[in-house]
């Protein structure tokens, strides 16, 4: 009985000489009326396959020949090294095909069949995002991200942050009405979170470093190639934490993130073109601080229009990251720029303890964060300052009235950085199934 292996390990292990097993799906075919090559795919992989009429019969090789690709098979054959550089092929004794391909849908599921039916308009590609997910391209994408969310969980963990849960129907903003999805519930209205942040802080004292990954959704109206509407959120909350100590963490996690993706996916980068030195530095280096002041000096200095007191949008992330060639912080930024629970600068209270990290190559934004307002008396003030209603909140005001401590977190855009590190043009070709203003299918 032949065994059933990975392709990728045949591409490994020494199998020259063995009878095979494998399981997949035709990548590309070629041949004639007695031989047949056959590129066979799995989740590990493509090897060559070789048909011959002789060794598997009429019935068989007739059938595998007419077969369209992505259809999928079973195949036995011997293991051969091949005199070119790929290693391995597979001389075919026995196959079957399990499952067809209809040919009354003769779609182009290649990726260069479907680059080219997408014709400068990648709507053709969104509306077939079940079929192009299995295009090399984003499966490169989706174990990029794999890896990407299993350090971020490990990370914490080996310093013994609890994963801790919040809701998704929520009564209040976190980051203002504006983007706020609004639901229907039993005769109320209810809010989808776009935010773990006000639920971690109750959770604070008890568990004192906590986080999270999970989705938050935010009503983004305008298209951009950062925003979507349902992104992937980790968040993390700690007590006793000052802005400066969180942004260790913030560094820590990104600088963990490149690493292991070194590690872990060293093909995958290449496969997109990554300069591995560059995600080397993003591993290695520290992460410059500059306030925000500084930063609105260095924008009017280039010429820019801005005032002080404005929160720095995309266009202008994008102007002072290029001066950096790794991530660099922004703090102190203005109070009036920022929402109530952003913590006033006990030095100065026009400014909040803040944080974001900008990651360079134009990306912008990937981090949020910094201290949080903690006495009772100081977020009553901030909340009405800004106009809020205090009805939403009074959970979450109640938590300062019973023994509130200084604590802070932050919130990083997974899906933001997994562009950022693999390079990519558009946040949507680093999730599987994009939502944005315009499209909830497939
Ligand atoms: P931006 O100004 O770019 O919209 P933000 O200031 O609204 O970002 P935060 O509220 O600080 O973002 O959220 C924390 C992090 O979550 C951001 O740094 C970013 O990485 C990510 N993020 C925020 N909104 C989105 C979104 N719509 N799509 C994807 N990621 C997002
Ligand atoms: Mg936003």
């Amino acid at each position: 009985m032949a065994k059933n292996y990975w392709i990728g390990d045949i591409h490994k292990g020494n199998f020259d000489g063995q009878e095979v097993e494998l399981k997949g799906w035709i990548y590309r075919t070629r041949g004639s009326n007695k031989i047949h090559f056959l590129v066979l795919r799995d989740s590990t992989g493509v090897i060559q396959c070789v048909i011959k009429r002789d060794s598997v019969g009429d019935e068989s090789f007739d059938l595998i020949k007419s077969s369209l690709i992505e259809s999928s098979i079973i195949l036995k054959g011997l293991v051969e090294v091949t005199d070119r550089e790929h290693g391995y092929e597979i001389q075919v004794n026995n196959i079957e095909i399990i499952g067809a391909v209809n040919p009354d849908r003769p779609f182009p599921i290649t990726e260069s069949a479907m680059l080219e039916a997408e014709g400068g308009e990648s709507e053709f590609l969104l509306d077939n995002r079940h079929l192009y997910l299995r295009t090399s391209r984003m499966t490169t994408m989706l174990k990029i991200r794999s890896t990407i969310f299993g350090t971020i969980h490990s990370y914490f963990r080996n310093q013994d942050f609890i994963e801790y849960q919040a809701p998704n129907f929520v009564a209040g903003a976190v980051e203002g009405g504006s983007t706020l999805f609004e639901v229907p519930y039993f005769g109320k209205k209810a809010y989808l979170t776009q935010s773990w942040q006000l639920y971690a802080e109750a959770a604070m004292p008890a568990l004192e470093r906590l986080y999270t990954i999970a989705p938050s959704f935010r009503a983004e109206k305008s298209r951009t190639r950062r925003h979507l509407t349902e992104f992937w959120h980790a968040e993390m909350e700690v007590a006793w934490a000052s802005n400066e100590e969180i942004m260790k963490y913030g560094e820590g996690v990104v600088r963990a993130t490149a690493k292991n993706l070194l590690e872990e996916r060293e093909v995958e980068l290449n496969d997109l073109g990554r300069d591995l030195e560059l995600i080397a530095r993003y591993a290695d280096s520290k992460y410059p601080i500059m306030r925000y002041d500084e930063a609105v000096e260095i924008l009017q200095g280039k010429g820019i229009d801005i005032d002080w007191g404005q929160d720095l949008d995309y266009s202008k992330e994008k102007i002072l990251t290029a001066d950096f060639d790794v991530p660099h912080f922004l703090t102190h930024y203005p109070r009036i720029a920022k929402p109530f629970y952003h913590r006033p600068d006990p030095e100065d209270p026009k400014y909040v303890l803040c944080h974001d990290l900008l990651a360079p190559e134009g990306y912008g934004e990937i981090i949020g964060g910094g201290e949080r307002t903690w006495s009772e008396e100081e977020i009553l003030e901030r909340i009405d300052e800004e106009g809020t209603p205090r009805e939403p909140y009074e959970f979450y005001i109640d938590t300062r009235r019973y023994g509130g401590v200084p604590h802070g977190g932050f919130g990083l855009g997974v899906d933001r950085v997994c562009a950022w590190l693999a390079g990519a043009d558009h946040i949507r070709e680093v999730i599987p199934f994009p939502r944005d203003s315009r499209r909830v299918t497939p």
